[in-house]
């Protein structure tokens, strides 16, 4: 009985420990095929009926143009393009990769739905999923109102890892996050998203990063490494997040302007949407008190660099509790660079603005505001500690950074994703910034 016991175990963990099948994609491929890297598939839903739990499916580089009739599955008012629902275990999860060394390239363009569904060009649909080393591009916008389409739509599954993907020229929302907990986003790039289409030019809806989850257990939620520009609402918003999230040295530029044909411009500006790079709040609006009067959660933004967004840099957006702003560089936003605003939260219907409270700011970093360092704050209900703008003020000035030239924000990623170190707005080790331990470096 003892043999058989351990005999069951044993088995039980080899099940659990042996590594899943690897099945291979490519753009010449064939859907009949056996999914071999000889003898590759051609689309992501054969390989998604090949795959099981704790599988590799490997894209080979090359551009796969989707059609319509590779949508997955339609529910409600949304097309879920690739519906990825095979969940994998934390002893290996079910992984979507680009082939290591090369770069493939999934482009929604073509897809028409007769202009009646939002997309979600990949779902996740399940627990335990990885998304690995791919871009994805052209996922239109195809419904009038107030609409939207998503990138990647984070609606269900937690403990996922997506890793290494970019998201540009779209009409859609780079990362959507609605449920699930435990969900990692590693160095992703959104830029240059905006849909003129649903609402007209203003495109005030389409953010690079957002996490919006509904529960307050969905805890665990993080953005590391992650870079928004030119997008034309936020760089990261957490509007209406029941839960904490962690935004982990991230980049927020140029957003809330429409995109230009080069991502990397400089110069030109025109308006578009809200604009603010990092905003964390949400609930301080009239509808939403009486659900989240005291269950604020606290927000953790560490190490994040705001830059020349149209808005604030760093933003609590009406939130009815405080977070936690630690060692952030924000500069030359066009509206302040931190602004902790909140909404008189203690009397039913009052829409009043009022000093935000509750919040820790340490270590942060100003830097030639358009309008100020610091607004909105009620210092007496915070707590304020070596910023370059409270309690005291430390001038800061060009020549207390190695370099202030934004280029440098664009720094191409290596093989595994990583950005290496950026010298912008990095402070000078002569510089008191730098003995005193502040800002994003
Ligand atoms: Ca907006
Ligand atoms: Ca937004």
């Amino acid at each position: 009985m003892k043999n058989r016991i351990l005999l069951l175990a044993l088995t039980s963990m080899l099940t659990a420990w042996s590594w899943g099948k690897t099945i291979y994609v490519a753009t010449d491929g064939d859907d009949a095929a056996a999914g071999t890297i000889k003898a590759p598939l051609k689309s992501l839903p054969a390989a998604c009926q090949q795959a099981s739990a704790g599988d590799t499916v490997y894209f080979r580089g090359g551009t796969y143009r989707v059609t319509d009739d590779q949508i997955m599955d339609v529910k409600g008012n949304t097309a879920f393009v690739f519906a990825l629902k095979k969940a994998g275990s934390e002893n290996g999860r079910t992984c979507f990769m680009g082939y290591p060394g090369e770069r493939p390239v999934f482009d929604f363009s073509a897809l028409q739905l007769d202009g009646r569904h939002r997309i979600a060009a990949f779902y996740l649909g399940a627990d335990y999923l990885h998304l690995r080393n791919f871009d994805i591009v052209g996922v239109p916008v195809r419904v009038k109102g107030h609409t939207q389409s998503e990138c990647i739509s984070a609606r269900k599954g937690s403990h996922c890892i997506v890793e290494n993907i970019a998201m540009y020229n779209n009409m859609a929302i780079g990362y959507y996050q609605t449920a699930g907990s435990h969900n990692l986003v590693l160095n992703c790039d959104a830029y240059n998203n905006y849909d003129d289409y649903s609402e007209g030019p203003y495109g005030g809806n389409v953010d690079g990063f957002g996490c919006h989850v509904i529960k307050p257990t969905d805890i665990g939620n993080t953005f590391r490494g992650c870079r928004a520009w030119r997008n034309s609402d936020d760089g990261f918003d957490l509007i209406h997040c029941q839960a904490p999230v962690l935004i982990d040295h991230c980049v927020a530029m140029y957003n809330g302007f429409r995109p230009t044909a080069d991502p990397h411009n400089t110069t030109e500006f025109k308006s578009a949407g809200d604009g603010n790079g990092f905003k964390c709040g949400g609930w301080g609006m009239e509808k939403e008190k009486t659900r989240c009067i005291g269950q604020s959660p606290k927000h953790q933004v560490f190490h994040c660099v705001a830059y020349y967004n149209k808005a604030n840099g760093i933003y609590a957006n009406h939130h009815l509790s405080g977070n936690l702003w630690f060692n952030n560089t924000s500069a030359m936003n066009r509206r302040d660079n931190y602004n902790m605003v909140n909404r008189r939260s203690t009397e039913a219907g009052d829409n009043i603005d009022i000093g935000g409270y509750g919040h820790v700011l340490i270590g942060n970093v100003s830097w030639n505001p358009n309008k100020q360092d610091l607004s909105n704050c009620d210092s007496t209900r915070c707590f304020l500690s070596n910023n370059s703008f409270a309690p005291t003020e430390i001038p800061v000035s060009e020549s207390d950074f190695v370099s202030t030239d934004p280029a440098l924000l664009f720094l191409p990623r290596d093989a595994k994703g990583n950005l290496p170190h950026s010298d912008f707005l990095s402070a000078k080790q002569e510089s008191v910034l730098s003995q005193r331990n502040m800002g994003w470096q």
